[in-house]
């Protein structure tokens, strides 16, 4: 969620963005289509892959009417009267998965995701309000944010199943190193972690595209968070290890994001955010040199104000180079007799 520089954007005029409810071509058989979220990050890019048979799509659009209307208009102007055959999600986010229960059952479509995307999203999507506001308080509270911050977070109930239609209840499932054949070439299924469990990339060597989901993005870096659910989790080391994983697709490849505009670049783009993250860390260790809660590290961190859905990824994000830093020795966890956790230097 932190602004860094573009690197070569292909496209950067306005007017060379697809309109809602249109697709643009960006090779023979790969159609481009955003549609609208109702966040800050306000778009997520939707990738669509010819075969013969019919359409492969690549991520869903949130859970919404509004969402569901411009399918409509793509599906009755765009695919050449082919019907929608498969779709995939990189990741049980709600704006990559929100509505793949009802484009499945919408054209009778497969569904493929990895096993730990696909048991998330259906887990959080089932989850009762009460539970999830229960676990949730505990963990902000823990981590100390102020009684108004905890009196908005128990109003957000489940914040996940909103963003959701209902997700598909059987699936295909998608491994590292699995192979796909859509329109006569192999997509390579790549799979990573930090900003989700077992985020799902897709990269075909023979047309140079890949496709990156949230793992790599242009302009921001993918929010990687700690979550209630696991609260000394390291997902900064997972994501650290994927960047460097992910150099062995070329630097020439052209990178189709979730969000913002497709680029050239990748290496100088992990390059920089692996940097960002060094950053942050020294950052965070620096913030700790005086005993400190995380919700003192993300007033450090992020020095903007923040409305309560930026507060959850802030927090996230802040605990996430904490942990980080304890895991690796540098810090130590000491929760207090009113219960709120402290970081202090090893
Ligand atoms: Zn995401």
């Amino acid at each position: 969620m932190d602004l860094l520089p573009h690197h070569h954007p292909v496209e950067t005029a306005a007017a060379a963005l697809p309109e809602p409810g249109t697709a643009k071509t960006i090779a023979p058989g790969l159609l481009w289509v955003r549609m609208p979220l109702p966040f800050a990050l306000n778009h997520i890019n939707i990738w669509l892959l010819e075969d013969d048979a019919g359409w492969t799509i690549v991520d869903t659009g949130v859970g919404s009417g509004k969402t569901k209307e411009l399918w409509e208009r793509i599906f009755a102007e765009h695919l050449g009267g082919k019907p929608v055959i498969r779709v995939i999600a990189t990741h049980f986010h709600p704006d990559h998965i929100g509505l793949a229960g009802w484009l499945t059952e919408r054209w009778n479509a497969q569904f493929h995701a990895s096993l730990t995307e696909w048991l998330f999203g259906r887990m959080l999507s089932l989850e009762t309000p009460e539970a999830m506001v229960a676990t949730s308080l505990a963990f902000y509270r823990e981590a100390g944010l102020d009684e108004a911050a905890l009196a908005v977070m128990a109003e957000r109930g489940n914040a996940y199943a909103k963003g959701v239609s209902r997700l598909p209840t059987s699936f295909n499932r998608l491994k590292e190193g699995d192979s796909l054949t859509i329109g006569g070439h192999d997509w390579r299924v790549i799979t990573g972690g930090g900003h989700t469990p077992e985020h799902v990339c897709l990269h075909c060597p023979d047309r140079g595209v890949f496709i990156a989901g949230d793992q790599v993005l242009p302009r921001i870096s993918p929010n990687i968070s700690v979550w209630a659910s696991e609260p000394e989790a390291d997902p900064l080391d997972d994501f650290l290890r994927t960047l460097d994983r992910l150099r062995a697709i070329p630097d020439d490849s052209l990178v189709l994001p979730s969000h913002d505009t497709p680029f050239t670049g990748l290496h100088a783009r992990l390059d920089a955010l692996t940097a960002h993250h060094r950053d942050r860390l020294d950052e965070t260790l620096a913030a700790c040199r005086e005993p400190s809660t995380v919700a003192q590290v993300t007033r450090i961190m992020f020095n903007r104000p923040l409305d309560p859905h930026q507060l959850v990824f802030a927090v996230g994000e802040a605990l996430a180079h904490l942990n980080h830093l304890a895991h690796r020795g540098h810090l130590i966890r000491h929760i207090d007799a009113a219960g709120v956790l402290w970081f202090s230097r090893a």
